[in-house]
């Protein structure tokens, strides 16, 4: 895949394809308003920020403000970081390597029946269900034969496998650099709220455990 496909299919895949366009917008420049996205993509103020929003959440677009002197307000100005694309794309691969592994389990695991027509794959339990007959035509369904198909599963996590560990080395400094981007902007009030609320459900769990545990021995003394 081209640099640019890559960038484009790890944003789509984190942020949605709503996204894209916005992305194309950025690409390229730096501080870019967003009242200068919303004219552009035609789209409500509010509804861009959303989009900015989620690709903020995966540190994808950095943000400076100004203060509009004439109404008062801050004006937000976005820039596209691609620094963070290896980064999830390996997140990416590590969520989609152990879907096949589950996908493996499941193929090596149980037996598939097939109707002669190809229209249906079903496992041995729910052709049962169907009497071995197809569901969608009638026809008789037939053990499928999957080796092919496990092959197939064993080289892609293979692939996937290799695919990590090559890329691994590069973001030890990459999650570096990235730990001090965060120390440094700190002032968008989405976030603020979710530290708070991660703040209080750790103090909220704390206690919980606590009085359990004290609660317990209590009982088994009265019982004695
Ligand atoms: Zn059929």
């Amino acid at each position: 895949m081209a640099p640019e496909d890559v960038i484009a299919s790890v944003v789509e895949d984190v942020a949605g394809q709503d996204v894209l366009p916005l992305l194309h917008v950025l690409k390229g420049k730096k501080n870019v308003s967003e009242f200068t996205i919303a004219e552009e993509l035609k789209e409500e103020i509010n509804t861009i920020r959303n989009k900015l929003y989620r690709l903020y959440d995966f540190n994808l677009v950095e943000f400076s403000r100004k203060k509009d002197q004439k109404k008062g307000w801050y004006i937000y100005y976005w820039t596209f970081v691609p620094s963070r694309i290896p980064r999830l794309l390996r997140e990416i691969k590590k969520k989609k390597l152990v879907r096949l592994k589950e996908k493996l389990k499941s193929e090596q695991g149980s037996h598939f029946y097939e109707c002669m027509n190809k229209c249906m794959r079903l496992t041995f339990d729910k052709a049962i269900d169907f009497e071995f007959k197809c569901p969608e035509c009638g026809s008789l369904m037939n053990q499928e034969d999957n080796a092919k198909r496990v092959e197939h599963i064993i080289s892609e996590i293979e692939t996937l496998e290799r695919d990590i560990s090559v890329v691994e080395p590069e973001f030890i400094a990459e999650e570096e650099q990235d730990m001090m981007v965060e120390d440094e902007v700190k002032d968008i009030p989405n976030l603020k709220v979710k530290v708070v609320q991660k703040e209080t459900k750790v103090k909220i769990k704390m206690p919980v455990k606590k009085t359990i545990k004290t609660k317990l021995p209590a009982r088994k003394s009265k019982k004695r």
